[in-house]
């Protein structure tokens, strides 16, 4: 049965795709699959661009591991089964008066994909996902069932471990009150909005921008926490401005650029002409989350926030010299540095994030290479869940914390159990 990743462009023929419905079953495949020398490979919602998951071997799919474990009354601490999607987890949450402190664009990943990978959201003052968990249980690759907390150094590799070090069943997660958000977005100037990029990042809860290589103009988008009541778009509004701007009108001009590669300048512009403001009041997960109807690829890159600007600059330099076709906008977002997790991305140092996005079916390889080689130009480190072609020796130099997380995997999975050519790549043998 052949498997693909959500673009569509990475795909696999796993020899068996199984789906346990407890830890109990999860370290029975384990064990038996140890027995037999036969690879593991744990995949969440399929949302990662890379080759990530890609297995001929034993794929394990936790779909059948879902739902809110235990609520702690009073601590803000939440038991999560490992395989519950984001969005199942925001309903769960609300129920209990209970959010996530700050999310991504979407909310199909897996609760263990999306974490496992570092994925953030945008927010000066906030973490990664990863930077929530205060404990998880992990099935190691000899069958054994570990509880890591925070007295345990493996928890800080753990969270960020791409599937490497166990299948991750359940996790401990500290979450927020329920909150509202005020969601801005409009058209802003490059020029004023890198001229006051501080201002913006520091004076807004959740700030992010995108940044459309040829045009004067970016999209910015202020998301801060507000006691209003809720306030949203009519259904008529909402379809012109999601619907419509953000998904078919994007595709549209996607497709021509496509075909006509060299008119792409011009329909940037164009496009960042139809740009207009828009504010609503929200609760917060349905104002993080976008609705993404657009297949693309990715590449993305945390670089120290100071050196944003001129990356961005960098990028639209390259591209003009380059010829490159790149219909695509940048996305640009702010996380707070963090020391929880060996792999962080964001490992000690607060960082901006730099997406660069390619139509399907459009060639990303020199557009991404090109980016690749600007960002490590400023200690940049990749998104463990989009593309990159760092190995294992060039990314050791990136991350202080590599030894021990090493020392995990060499404890956790010793025989290289849970490992495909992707792990092997960017991790080592
Ligand atoms: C449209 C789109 C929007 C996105 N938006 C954002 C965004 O806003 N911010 C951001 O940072 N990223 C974003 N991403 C990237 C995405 O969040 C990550 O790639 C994430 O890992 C995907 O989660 P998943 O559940 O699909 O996991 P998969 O891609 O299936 O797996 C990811 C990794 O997690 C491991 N894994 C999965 N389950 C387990 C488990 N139970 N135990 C141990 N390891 C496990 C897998 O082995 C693999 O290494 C986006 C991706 C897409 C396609």
């Amino acid at each position: 049965m052949t498997w693909a990743n959500w673009t569509g462009d990475e795909r696999c023929d796993p020899s068996v795709i199984l789906r346990p419905t407890s830890v109990e079953e999860v370290a029975a495949l384990v064990r038996s699959a140890a027995d037999t020398g036969t690879p593991v490979r744990v995949v969440g919602s399929g949302h990662s661009f890379s080759d990530l998951v890609l297995t001929d071997g034993i794929m394990v799919d936790l779909s059948g591991l879902t739902g809110l474990l235990r609520v702690e009354a009073g601590t803000g601490l939440v038991r999560v089964a490992a395989g519950t999607t984001l969005a199942e987890l925001n309903v769960l949450l609300d129920r209990h008066g209970l959010a996530m402190p700050n999310l991504g664009d979407i909310d199909h990943q897996t609760l263990a994909g999306a974490i496992s990978t570092g994925t953030h959201g945008t927010g000066a003052r906030l973490g990664n996902l990863a930077t929530q968990v205060t404990a998880i249980q992990l099935v190691a690759a000899d069958g054994t069932i570990h509880e890591l907390t925070g007295q345990d150094d493996a928890l800080t590799a753990a969270r960020i471990g791409l599937g490497s070090l166990g299948i991750i069943t359940a996790y401990t997660l500290k979450v927020v009150p329920a909150f509202h958000l005020r969601a801005q977005s409009g058209p802003m100037a490059v020029s004023e909005l890198l001229g006051r990029l501080t201002e913006f990042v520091d004076g807004n809860d959740h700030f992010e921008f995108y940044y459309f290589p040829h045009a004067p103009t970016a999209l910015a988008k202020l998301n801060n926490r507000s006691q209003e009541p809720l306030r949203r778009p009519t259904k008529v509004r909402q379809f012109v401005e999601v619907d419509l701007l953000e998904n078919q009108a994007l595709d549209l001009v996607c497709r021509v650029g496509r075909r006509l590669p060299a008119q792409i300048p011009r329909f940037n512009r164009m496009v960042t002409g139809f740009l207009t403001p828009a504010s609503r009041v929200e609760v917060s997960h349905r104002a993080f989350v976008s609705h993404r109807s657009i297949r693309f690829t990715e590449t993305e890159w945390s670089i120290p926030r100071e050196a944003c600007a001129d990356m961005l600059r960098d990028i639209q330099h390259v591209i003009e010299r380059q010829g490159l076709a790149v219909n695509f906008p940048l996305e640009v977002r702010f996380v707070a540095g963090d020391q929880a997790s060996d792999l962080s991305p964001v490992y000690g140092r607060d960082s901006a994030y730099i997406a660069a996005h390619m139509y399907r079916n459009m060639n990303w390889r020199p557009y991404f290479a090109a980016v690749q080689e600007i960002a490590l130009g400023y200690g940049g480190r990749p998104h463990w869940g989009k593309r990159h072609q760092l190995d294992a020796a060039r990314l050791a130099d990136l991350y202080p914390a590599w030894e021990q997380f090493q020392q995990a995997r060499r404890k956790f999975d010793p025989t290289g159990l849970f490992a495909n050519n992707h792990i092997r790549r960017v991790l080592g043998p």
